[in-house]
């Protein structure tokens, strides 16, 4: 094809420690900090990357999340793997948002992302990346849409794929990465565990390791999400972002975003206050938040239906716990029982079958402004992080089946019950 073996505009300069400050070669596969074990993130030449970036340049590229070649990772065109992630809408829940009492109510919608889920960001460039720095299988623990997503793309990629998911993830992620062609292993035991078994796989098979900030790139397809964010309300970004939190990558990503976007003259210095939720079952970030911890102790016994949020322990707990503070946010534990009413209650209120993880978004927002952390009149961005077919099926009594008598329908129709 023309142009396949065409350089991208990248600008990507080295790696940098998040803890020691250290520098690497970008040019080469790394996982976690040699220093510390901690994550590394991928700095650019912002100046040059100004030279090139105006709103108006962004504004008449196509091609979702690579429209931000400059600030993403991929040095040749001929690796970038796609399947059409990014460019998700940013949709008004009129209904909802009235029913829930705030006027500046926003959803980022990240399910119509390929694999149903925001993960696709993060694993397009992710994957992208490791094969262009040579990797041929790659392995990630996942509590569910992170190994669909990461089947997916390596399959488009045309590498091989290993996912290890707790026995319990949701049937929908365990079929879709079988489906694409990945090594599925289901493991009795949490997520935490998966990675332990990943990081063995990696280390005795030579397979990479793309698990949640254990390599650099996730996060840069993640913080594709703040660049959008800051389009989306004109470069003019939101007072509150409400995130269901996991691993975090979204809201490091973010937090990243804004900075980047800050050098280049898109955005001034104003930044959303940042708020993390959790399920009361596994909140080990708001518990972190609360008594003012640098990081997050791992929280024991984890239980949520919502297996995206469902990480007792976060290697980036640093990273966001430092984004919501500095931010001027905060951290907030739902009730599981709200979490279940507030995928009904949305639904019904015409915000779609949101995910169980979106919906402990949602259902921190009566809690926020209760305790007048976000107002009524404040702009509010929340994240449809996956699509709700893809979360573990809430218990439902299954209708009756109608014969398929004409003759028997007017009874039928006469005797049907109200719709609640
Ligand atoms: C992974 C996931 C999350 C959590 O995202 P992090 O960036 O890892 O915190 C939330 N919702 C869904 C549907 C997910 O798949």
């Amino acid at each position: 094809m023309a142009g396949s073996s065409q350089r991208t505009a990248s600008t990507l300069e080295f790696l940098e420690g998040s803890r020691s400050g250290i520098r690497y070669d970008p040019d080469m596969l790394h996982g976690t900090d040699p220093a510390d074990g901690r994550t590394l993130l991928a700095r650019y030449d912002l100046s040059a990357a100004r030279d090139r970036l105006t709103p108006e340049v962004i504004a008449r590229r196509h091609g979702g999340v690579w429209r931000w070649e400059e600030l993403l990772p991929v040095r040749l065109r001929s690796f970038i793997t796609t399947l059409g992630e990014g460019a998700t809408p940013l949709l008004p829940p009129a209904r909802l948002a009235s029913r829930l009492g705030l006027r500046g109510l926003f959803i980022k919608a990240e399910s119509v992302n390929p694999t149903g889920s925001f993960k696709a960001r993060g694993m397009a460039v992710a994957v992208s990346r490791a094969v262009e720095l040579g990797a041929t299988h790659l392995v990630a623990p996942s509590a569910g849409n992170a190994g669909g997503a990461l089947a997916a793309y390596a399959a488009a990629a045309g590498v091989q794929a290993t996912v290890v998911m707790p026995a319990d993830a949701p049937i929908a992620n365990q079929q879709e990465a079988a489906i694409c062609g990945a090594r599925v292993m289901l493991l009795d035991g949490l997520i935490s565990d998966c990675g332990k078994l990943a990081r063995m796989i990696a280390e005795l098979t030579g397979a990479f390791d793309v698990a949640t900030l254990r390599e650099p790139y996730r996060v840069e397809g993640k913080k594709t999400l703040g660049f959008e964010l800051a389009e989306d309300f004109d470069w003019n970004l939101p007072d509150a972002v409400v995130y269901p939190t996991g691993g975090g990558t979204g809201l490091i990503g973010m937090w990243k975003a804004f900075e980047e976007l800050e050098t280049l003259g898109f955005i001034g210095s104003a930044r959303p206050r940042m708020y993390a939720v959790q399920a009361e079952g596994c909140a080990p970030i708001v518990r972190a938040f609360d008594e003012g911890a640098e990081f997050a102790e791992p929280w024991s016994h984890a239980r949520t239906r919502a297996a995206g949020i469902r990480v007792p322990s976060a290697l980036g707990d640093h990273l966001i716990l430092d984004c919501l503070r500095r931010s001027g946010g905060g951290a907030v534990a739902v009730p599981e029982t709200e979490i279940d009413s507030m995928q009904a209650f949305a639904a019904r209120d015409g915000a779609g079958y949101l995910s169980l993880e979106s919906s402990a978004a949602l259902a921190a927002l009566p809690a926020l402004l209760e305790r007048g952390l976000i107002s009524a009149d404040e702009r509010v961005a929340l994240f449809d992080t996956g699509a709700g077919f893809k979360s573990e099926a809430a218990s439902m009594e299954r209708p009756a089946v109608v014969p398929n008598d004409p003759e028997a329908w007017s009874h039928v129709i006469a005797s049907l019950s109200p719709i609640s």
